[in-house]
């Protein structure tokens, strides 16, 4: 029994730890130290990355500017755009890479000359076209911000490591993203125009319990699935509050990240490549047996595949107990309970609405072993009728 998402990446040795886990105001500091030393620049960190995606915007953002972001993202990318007051640019991806292309962006600039910034995203790991957006950035003077979300430690074509190209670089801790502390997020301000504006938050957010929970919860609700009671607590702990939908989260960056999960997250941070290593690890197997959709991912947070028909893979996975039904994302701006809101430009993103329609994930966690890997490819592969 695996699971794509639902806590997977804690064992439960680490979900008992981490409701008595400490941390001090030194963890804070010597996060922050790590991630200036890092990514070259000033760092802050945030209970979320829409958070810290919002801090970094409120420092230039004027009325009517437009900031570019990909046309297939998270709900929450866009929320903090207009929040910061500016208006989300979409931009259609390129199917090859799940990401839009420096033509794409070149394009979108030359028919919306408000747009200031450009977000970029390495969608599911798969490093974008960074030379040409780069320099179509450049010669438009386009603020950079890499959004690390799917991409920590990511290795860029030309041999940069992701981060080390923006202006700003936004990583998330968030519950299933490859540094996983619950929630988090950080910004890195790496040029010094903006450098000596903000001040590291201090205020603690309320209701922190339920991080310290969510890991233990959902190890109930995984272990229970099976006989039927893992869902009746999962639908009992949204009902009820214990658990809340990680898209439901607040954008605010007056709030910091508890010093707990800040010692977590530097610890993720040092232990990335071993955990990135296993994610290759199972990428590679899966590729070997079903047609690779995409480019290969340097950091392939989840496996995506194009199939013919989603419903009866994930059926087939269900089956073999594979719940692997969390998608990202099953609407071009997933989740989908969130996307009738942000009233998105269909027509004018087929491409995005197309994968939205076909991609499936397989997840490369470490709970996910070589063996699960070689039976979840066979399952798909027989599902896709190869
Ligand atoms: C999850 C995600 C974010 C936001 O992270 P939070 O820490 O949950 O706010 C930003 N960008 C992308 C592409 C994401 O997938």
């Amino acid at each position: 029994m695996r699971f794509q998402s639902l806590g997977s990446q804690y064992s439960f040795r680490d979900s008992v730890s981490m409701l008595v886990a400490r941390g001090s105001k030194h963890d804070v500091a010597a996060l922050r130290t790590y991630l200036s030393d890092t990514y070259k620049g000033e760092a802050f960190v945030y209970a979320n990355a829409r958070s810290a995606i919002r801090a970094c915007l409120s420092l230039f953002v004027a009325n009517d500017d437009s900031i570019a972001i990909n046309s297939y993202t998270c709900y929450v990318v866009q929320e903090a755009v207009r929040r910061s007051g500016a208006k989300p640019s979409y931009i259609d991806i390129d199917p090859n890479t799940a990401h839009f292309s420096g033509e794409a962006l070149s394009q979108a600039v030359a028919k919306n000359p408000q747009i200031k910034a450009v977000i970029i995203q390495n969608t599911y790991g798969i490093p974008c076209d960074i030379s040409e957006i780069e320099s179509v950035a450049r010669r438009h003077d386009l603020i950079i911000i890499e959004d690390l979300a799917h991409a920590v430690g990511l290795t860029y074509a030309d041999g940069r490591m992701a981060g080390t190209v923006g202006d700003f670089v936004v990583l998330s801790s968030g519950r299933d993203k490859l540094l996983d502390t619950v929630n988090g997020g950080v910004l890195v301000v790496r040029t010094k125009k903006f450098q000596d504006q903000l001040t590291q938050p201090t205020r603690r957010i309320a209701g922190s319990w339920r991080s310290r929970w969510y890991p233990l919860l959902t190890w109930l609700i995984r272990a229970t699935f099976p006989v039927g009671i893992g869902k009746i607590l999962l639908s009992t702990a949204l009902a009820t509050g214990l658990i809340k939908r990680t898209a439901s989260g607040d954008i605010d960056a007056t709030f910091t990240l508890n010093p707990w999960q800040a010692r977590r997250l530097l610890a993720g941070l040092k232990n990335l490549p071993h955990t990135t290593a296993h994610r290759q690890k199972i990428d590679a197997i899966y590729r070997a047996t079903l047609r690779p959709t995409f480019s290969p991912a340097s950091t392939p947070i989840r496996s995506p595949y194009i199939v013919p028909d989603r419903a009866a893979v994930l059926a087939a996975l269900r089956d073999h107990m594979y719940f692997f039904d969390d998608t990202w994302f099953d609407t071009p701006i997933g989740p989908a309970r969130l996307y009738a809101k942000t009233h998105f430009p269909e027509t004018e993103n087929p491409q995005a609405v197309q994968l939205a329609q076909t991609v499936i994930n397989l997840p490369t966690h470490r709970a996910i072993t070589p063996k699960d890997a070689k039976k979840i490819a066979r399952i798909v592969a027989e599902a896709c009728g190869e």
